[in-house]
C-alpha cells in the first residue's frame, strides 16, 4: 500500500530573497516524479519567505518557516509569530530544531509552546527531536526521545498537521547517517509515543535517500545541506515519490 511521503528542505541561514525565489521556481521545473502522495516543503530564512511563497506560485511546493514564536505579538525581539507567517502565505513551521536547542536555548517546553501557537493559527508543524552522540553511546536514546516527544504529545491538541522529525544530532551536517536499523528503531519508538508521520533527518542525500525512505516507519525526510541545490533536492524528492 502506498503511504504518503513528505520531503522538507531546511535551508538554515542560506539563500536571501532573490535566491529563494529562483530556487522554488527552478524546483517546480525540475523533474520530480509525480506522486499524489508526495508533499514537498522548503523552509527558507524568515526574510526570504515572502519571495519563496511568490516564486512557488501554484506549484506543489509549500513554504514553511524555520521557527515561530508562541505569542501572537509582543516585546520579543527577533521573533516572528504564526499569524505573521500566515499573512505571508506560509503553510507551516519547523519547531525545536537541534540548532535552536543547542545554540539558542530552545527547550522541550518552548518547543511545545511554539508548536501549540503555530497549530492554533492553522500552520502545519514539523517538531524536531533527536539525541546527542553521548546520549546514544550511553544507551539513553529511547529515554531522550520519550522526554522530547512526550512534551510535544502532552501539549498537542489533536494530531492534524503535526509531523515529527527524528534527527540524531550527531548525523546533522556531519555526513554521517543513522544506520537503517537505528533509524527504524527510533522511528518506531516515536510512533508508539505519538502516532503522526515521522521524517528522518541527518545527512540525507540523493544516494542514501531511497533506502532510508523505504523503512516502514519513515514517512519522509528533513534535508539540510542537500536541499540547497535544486538537482540534489529534486533527486531526494524523486526518491520520496518512489517510496510513496
Ligand atoms: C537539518 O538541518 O535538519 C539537517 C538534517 O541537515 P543535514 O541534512 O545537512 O544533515
Amino acid at each position: 500500500m502506498a503511504i504518503a511521503q513528505l520531503i522538507a528542505g531546511n535551508w538554515k541561514m542560506f539563500k536571501g530573497p532573490a535566491q529563494a525565489r529562483s530556487f522554488v521556481a527552478a524546483l517546480a521545473d525540475a523533474t520530480v516524479e509525480q506522486a499524489e502522495s508526495l508533499d514537498i516543503v522548503v523552509c527558507p530564512p524568515a526574510v526570504s519567505l515572502a519571495a519563496a511563497v511568490d516564486g512557488a506560485g501554484a506549484s506543489r511546493t509549500q513554504i514553511f518557516g524555520q521557527n515561530v514564536h508562541w505569542a501572537e505579538s509582543g516585546a520579543f525581539t527577533g521573533e516572528v509569530s504564526g499569524s505573521m507567517l500566515r499573512e505571508l502565505g506560509v503553510s507551516g513551521a519547523i519547531v525545536g530544531h537541534s540548532e535552536r536547542r543547542q545554540l539558542f536555548g530552545e527547550t522541550d517546553e518552548t518547543t511545545a509552546a511554539r508548536m501549540v501557537a503555530a497549530r492554533g493559527v492553522g500552520l502545519q508543524v514539523i517538531a524536531c527531536v533527536g539525541e546527542l552522540e553521548a546520549e546514544r553511546e550511553a544507551g539513553e536514546t529511547e529515554r531522550v526521545l520519550e522526554r522530547q516527544v512526550g512534551a510535544i504529545a502532552e501539549a498537542a491538541d489533536g494530531l492534524e498537521g503535526l509531523v515529527v522529525a527524528y534527527e540524531p544530532i550527531w548525523a546533522i551536517g556531519t555526513g554521517r547517517t543513522a544506520t537503517l536499523e537505528q533509524a527504524q528503531e527510533a522511528h518506531a519508538v516515536i510512533k508508539r509515543l505519538l502516532p503522526v508521520p515521522v521524517l528522518y533527518g541527518g545527512s540525507v542525500k540523493p544516494d542514501n535517500a531511497a533506502e532510508l525512505l523505504a523503512l516502514p516507519d519513515v514517512d519522509g525526510a528533513l534535508v539540510g545541506g542537500a536541499s540547497l541545490d535544486v538537482d540534489s533536492f529534486a533527486a531526494v524528492c524523486t526518491a520520496g515519490a518512489r517510496a510513496a
